[in-house]
């Protein structure tokens, strides 16, 4: 009963249970085991053992024993290790149809494929000379027309309007998605005009300029995730800091 309250005491919920980190726990028994080794070889077999089982329960009860392991393996764990340990680098939800094709997950975040941005960056060229025709936004939501609506960044479809957030947002997404409707196959082929838009929207955010002028990006805002081996940040605003348009507005 008692030892059980000092458990709970000492528990640390946001590093254990669920959120036990598998490579934080395993760097961590590491550690126990040197520092137990050192202590046998200073003090003798039950001082180790004692160090040992301290620093079990300290793992056990609070997740980690070195403070700051989760920032370290976040810091120096390549992907792949993680990866190997079974810690799941995650997309955000919108971007998993295209992983592996515009995207892939890494400790930070999503990145782009280097073959999918070059690609990007070249489609952005094309587009920009020529303009954003009717037919791209048609190819892009996956229907059959898009009709313009003049001086707006807009279209109608299927009766519906559809606006963007500025000519830039509509360059990027209309670029990305000539890309896919090639390289995505099936899954993106099947995603809806509103899954499109929203998959579209989150790969905007990992363009880093702008595709109008090829400005620098102003990160307005952002807003750092952070799990025990993994830090992601989220971009929620953008602005070109040579035309002023802004390419990313997450408000919600
Ligand atoms: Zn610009």
């Amino acid at each position: 009963m008692r030892l059980q309250s000092v458990g709970d005491r000492l528990r640390r919920p946001e590093y254990t249970g669920e959120n036990r980190c598998l490579p934080c726990t395993v760097v961590n028994v590491c550690l126990a085991l040197i520092a137990a080794g050192v202590v046998t070889v200073g003090l003798g077999p039950v001082g180790g053992l004692l160090v040992f089982t301290g620093a079990l329960s300290a793992i056990y009860f609070r997740g980690y024993l070195v403070p700051g392991t989760p920032e370290l393996t976040m810091r120096y764990f390549p992907p792949w290790l993680l990866e190997l340990f079974g810690k799941e680098l995650e997309l955000r939800e919108t971007l998993t149809p295209v992983e592996g094709v515009a995207v892939r997950a890494t400790p930070e975040g999503g990145r782009l494929v280097g073959s999918f941005a070059a690609a990007w960056d070249d489609r952005i060229e094309t587009m920009r000379e020529r303009g954003v025709e009717d037919a791209d936004v048609a190819t892009l939501l996956g229907v059959d027309e898009a009709s313009s609506v003049p001086g707006d960044v807009a279209y109608v479809v299927d009766g519906g309007l559809r606006q963007w957030l500025s000519e830039s947002a509509l360059l990027a997404d209309a670029a990305a998605a000539a890309i896919l409707d090639e390289r995505g196959g099936e899954t993106w082929a099947s995603l809806g005009p509103d899954e499109r838009v929203a998959t579209l929207r989150d790969l905007r955010k990992l363009l880093g300029y702008c595709p109008l002028c090829d400005g620098d990006l102003v990160r307005d805002k952002t807003e750092t995730v952070e799990t025990c081996c993994t830090e992601s940040e989220r971009v929620l605003m953008a602005t070109c800091s040579e035309c002023d348009v802004r390419l990313i507005e997450d408000l919600g």
